[in-house]
Formats: structure tokens, C-alpha cells, sequence
């Protein structure tokens, strides 16, 4: 028989990554009795129906109740009032840790919101789908992506344990686990998961927006790049809504950078210098070359595929 690590767990918030938490859990056997709060009374009837659940409940602090891990997957700017939900009825040790893609200002509200007797170790699964909803989670999605924990400076040998064990746990779901400053953290994942969803967002609207083309023109003659970002732009609204502004300095950091370097292409295109653009193009294309030869990435492009798109 597999090892608990946790012989009771709480998931608040239960849509697509809370019940994949669940399944993920249940499925290496690392939880015994799982604990669900979720607001959604829709969601709450079909997580009972998926039959995951020792206790369904709408109230926070009714499911955190001698919990030994808490595990917070609301959206973003609900991770602080969870915390503070869940504070008061925390059985003293239990560790409490978040799914949230933001870390730096998520970590100072659970800071805030928790007592001194939990141990609370933020982290991001960079995994993902556009769909949300408990229906929509599954077992294997963390399977082989990265987990980033986002522990606090502490150094007490208790604190360093429970890390240690949430590690455990996200690697018996088949995770590979870092550890990672929050502020940096932010930085990384505004480059790599932020900024791209804010310019899927940008480009779909735009091409919604202009009158010269149809909307059913624009689907008839998307090729694959177009289609790839009309599906990331049907991510979740007040998922990302939360994502950018609990990320505002991160993201802005970025874009300044990405629109100082788009202004320079779009200058490059209006004086006709080709070399610059292909100058551009050849690096970027040697770039996804290196990552495809170190075998991190199959050559076929995954961007925005169904399974395993990360936020
Ligand atoms: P989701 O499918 O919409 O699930 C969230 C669930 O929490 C919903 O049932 C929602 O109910 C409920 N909820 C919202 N506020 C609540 C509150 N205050 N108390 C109790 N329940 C509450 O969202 P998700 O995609 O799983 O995302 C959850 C978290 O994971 C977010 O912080 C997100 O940043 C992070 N994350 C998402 C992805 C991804 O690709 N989706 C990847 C990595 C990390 P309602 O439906 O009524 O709102």
C-alpha cells in the first residue's frame, strides 16, 4: 500500500485544478479522507456525483477542520479571504499551501491571513487547460510538469520537514518540484505564461473589432497560429482577471520591454529593413531549435494544445 502523506486533506475551491488535485492524490495514494469548500452550488453537486469527497461543504472553515494539508484553488485575488475563512478552525501544524499562477502578493496574504502555527508553503502547478470546472479536471494533468514552490525564509527544521513533504506529495503526482523565490517566480512566468495570454486576448479582440474583415472570415481562413490563440483567449475571464492585476508590476515590467522591442520591428518593417527582420527571425528560430535539441520540447508546436497548456 502506497504511503499517506496526509491523512486528511481540504481543497477550497474545486474546479480544474482542485478536483485534479484530488484525483492526482487518490490516484498515488497520498491522502486518506479528502475535505471539499467550494462556493459554486453547481460545482458542489457535481464533485458529490464524481464521488472524490469525504465532506462537500460551502464553508471554508467547516472543510479545513482537522486538515493536515489545506489546499487553496480559488482564483487569485480569493487566495487572502480564503486564508483568512479558513484561519480561526486550522488544526495546529497543518500545512497550508495554494495553486495560484501568482506568488508574490498571494504568499503576503496567507502570510497575513494565517497563524504562526501552520506551516504555509505557496505554490504554482504550471499546468493547466482553458477548461474550468471540477468536470473538467483529471489525474494525470501534473503528470511530468513542473510544480514551483515558493517556501518562506524559515529555517526551523518543522517548516523545512513540511516543505519536504509537500514536495513529496506533488512528486508522487507526478511532478518535478522547484523551489523558487516568489518575486522571481513572477518575473518568469509574466515571460512565459502572462504576456503571451495578454497578447492572445489583444490580437482576438483586435481582429473582432475591424470592420474591413468579417468575424466569419476571420475563422474561415485562420490558419493554426490564429485558431491557437482564439482558444487561449477562451481562458477563463476572472481567472486572468485576478492573474494581472495581483501580477500588475511583473507584467508591466515586461510589456514595457516586449512593446520597446515590437516598435523596433514595426520600424524595421516601415524602412524596408529586411535584414533586421530576418536577422530576428533567424535567432528566434535557432532558439527553438536549441530547445527542441536539449529535449525539452517535441519539434511539433504545442502552444495552446488542449492538454497541458500552463498558466
Ligand atoms: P476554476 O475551474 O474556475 O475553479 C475554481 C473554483 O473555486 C470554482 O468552483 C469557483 O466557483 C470556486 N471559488 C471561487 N471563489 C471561491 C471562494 N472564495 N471560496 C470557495 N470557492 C470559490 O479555476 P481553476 O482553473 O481551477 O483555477 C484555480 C486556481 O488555480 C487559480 O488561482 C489559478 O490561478 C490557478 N491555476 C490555474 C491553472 C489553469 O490552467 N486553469 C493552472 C495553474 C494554476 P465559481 O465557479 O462560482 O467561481
Amino acid at each position: 500500500m502506497a504511503e499517506v502523506i496526509y491523512p486528511r486533506m481540504a481543497v477550497i475551491g474545486c474546479g480544474l485544478i482542485g478536483s485534479s488535485v484530488i484525483r492526482a492524490a487518490r490516484a498515488s495514494g497520498t491522502v486518506g479522507e479528502v475535505a471539499v469548500a467550494d462556493a459554486n452550488p453547481e460545482h458542489r453537486t457535481q464533485i458529490a456525483e464524481l464521488g472524490y469527497a469525504d465532506l462537500i461543504t460551502g464553508h471554508i472553515g467547516e472543510a479545513v477542520e482537522g486538515a493536515d494539508l489545506v489546499v487553496l484553488a480559488v482564483p487569485v485575488l480569493a487566495m487572502g479571504p480564503a486564508a483568512e475563512a479558513a484561519a480561526a478552525r486550522l488544526k495546529p501544524g497543518a500545512t497550508v499551501t495554494d495553486v495560484g499562477s501568482v506568488k508574490g502578493s498571494v504568499a503576503e496574504a496567507l502570510a497575513k491571513a494565517l497563524p504562526d502555527s501552520a506551516f504555509v508553503v505557496p505554490g504554482h502547478p504550471i499546468a493547466g487547460t482553458e477548461q474550468s470546472g471540477p468536470a473538467a479536471g483529471f489525474a494525470e494533468l501534473f503528470e511530468k510538469r513542473w510544480v514551483i514552490l515558493t517556501p518562506q525564509a524559515r529555517t526551523d527544521d518543522p517548516y523545512l520537514e513540511a516543505v519536504q513533504r509537500l514536495a513529496d506529495f506533488w512528486s508522487r503526482a507526478g511532478a518535478n518540484v522547484d523551489r523558487m523565490d516568489a518575486a522571481h517566480h513572477d518575473l518568469v512566468l509574466a515571460v512565459t505564461s502572462h504576456l503571451p495570454h495578454l497578447i492572445a486576448y489583444n490580437i482576438v479582440g483586435t481582429a473582432a473589432d475591424m470592420e474591413e474583415v468579417t468575424q466569419a472570415e476571420v475563422m474561415k481562413y485562420s490558419a493554426g497560429g490564429f485558431r491557437d490563440f482564439t482558444r487561449i483567449a477562451a481562458s477563463d475571464p476572472t481567472m486572468w482577471r485576478d492573474i494581472f492585476l495581483a501580477n500588475k508590476d511583473a507584467v508591466l515590467e515586461i510589456l514595457g520591454r516586449f512593446t520597446e522591442d515590437l516598435q523596433a520591428l514595426s520600424r524595421a518593417i516601415r524602412w524596408g529593413e529586411g535584414d533586421k527582420l530576418f536577422e530576428l527571425f533567424s535567432r528566434t528560430r535557432d532558439i527553438r531549435r536549441g530547445i527542441v535539441a536539449a529535449g525539452q520540447e517535441s519539434a511539433e508546436p504545442n502552444f495552446g494544445r488542449d492538454r497541458g497548456k500552463s498558466s
